[in-house]
């Protein structure tokens, strides 16, 4: 059996991400060890030029970027570069309703004109008709979740057929660490004094303020990074070993253990970590929708019932007749249970 992300956990999420939404607009400081509003602006400016170097590597491949779903957008950024840059269509989706609130400061801080259409929901429940997106990515996601697994078999659901899913920026777990305590991603005094001297990364782990307030903060051995990637026929995996390489480039084959780096690199691995990118493809066939972007939503209540149809600030279901709130911008589509246990007030 797969994990699941909990519903303490998924509280956390909204909870934390809320205050910190509020620490990100500069109207408050919740978290001291988490960045200030213009701090996070030039964290997302940052991201934007990463991201911008693996879009155009993605393009470069005939990879087709749209229409796209982003995975755990938060402010979006994602989206709204694939948008104003890369001239396609689509959505971002996140567990926290106030982040993608943020988005709309955070079109204007990045000096974009457009806007991707937000979803606010559960990443096991994604209310998306199946074999409808050809492009789903995420960054620093899914390791805020027990198990990649269960992620990859949605996500796979919603991929149109031969479509790809794209995700980096997460972990790969480092063997030798004494995980005395977590560290903020501001460092105390002698958390700098550590680092200095190389030993901070072998007897601390980062993520303090998320598993304080319920988030997980997970890093996942190669062993459980393949298991999630064999639902896949086809997966192209980069892992950089911490933090100056190698780049160790690996292709799935059927053959249990694939994702094994050669021995050094592996033990290099071990001691020092690293970061896992994948690009991965659905197999092909023929049942590619092709249809309006709100036409590749889904009810959340009767996932594979077919469409919604749109109405001024609400979403309504034709088969179950749900009906779902679109608060500043941001599509509320949760199961009726979800929502009530999550977004109550
Ligand atoms: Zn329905």
């Amino acid at each position: 059996m797969s994990k699941l992300q909990t519903l303490r956990n998924k509280i956390g999420e909204v909870e934390f991400r809320k205050k910190l939404a509020i620490q990100f607009d500069g109207k408050g400081v919740f978290y001291e060890g988490e960045p200030t509003g213009k701090e996070y602006e030039s964290i997302t400016k940052d991201r934007i030029k990463d991201y911008t170097k693996y879009f155009s590597q993605l393009k470069k491949a005939n990879i087709p970027l749209g229409p796209y779903l982003e995975l755990g957008g938060g402010v979006g950024q994602g989206a709204m570069l694939l948008k104003n840059k890369f001239r396609q269509q689509g959505f971002t989706c996140d567990i926290s309703y106030d982040t993608l609130r943020l988005a709309k400061k955070y079109k204007d801080i990045l000096r974009y004109s457009k806007m991707p259409i937000r979803i606010c929901a559960d990443i096991y429940n994604l209310p998306f008709r199946a074999g409808s997106i050809p492009f789903i990515f995420t960054f620093q996601t899914l390791h805020h979740l027990p198990d990649p697994k269960p992620v990859l078999e949605e996500v796979k659901r919603v991929l149109a057929p031969g479509g790809y899913f794209y995700f980096n920026e997460e972990p790969v777990a480092q063997t030798f660490n004494l995980n005395l305590w977590r560290r903020d991603r501001n460092l105390k005094w002698f958390e700098k004094l550590l680092k200095a001297t190389i030993i901070l990364h072998f007897i601390s782990r980062i993520g303090k303020a998320e598993t304080d307030n319920d988030i997980l903060e997970e890093t996942f051995s190669l062993k459980v990074w393949e298991k999630a990637l064999s639902i896949f026929s086809k997966a192209y995996v980069t892992i950089k070993v911490f933090p100056f390489g190698p780049t160790i480039r690996l292709e799935k084959n059927n053959k249990a253990g694939w994702l094994q780096p050669p021995f050094w690199k592996r033990f290099l691995l071990n001691i020092l970590g690293g970061g896992i990118e994948a690009i991965c493809q659905k197999e092909d066939g023929n049942k590619q929708i092709e249809d309006t972007l709100l036409n590749l939503l889904a009810c959340p209540n009767c996932i594979h019932k077919p469409k919604l149809s749109a109405l001024d600030a609400r979403l309504l279901c034709n088969v179950c007749k749900s009906s779902f709130k679109k608060r500043n911008g941001v599509f509320m589509l949760f199961s009726n249970k979800q929502e009530k246990l999550l977004y109550s007030q």
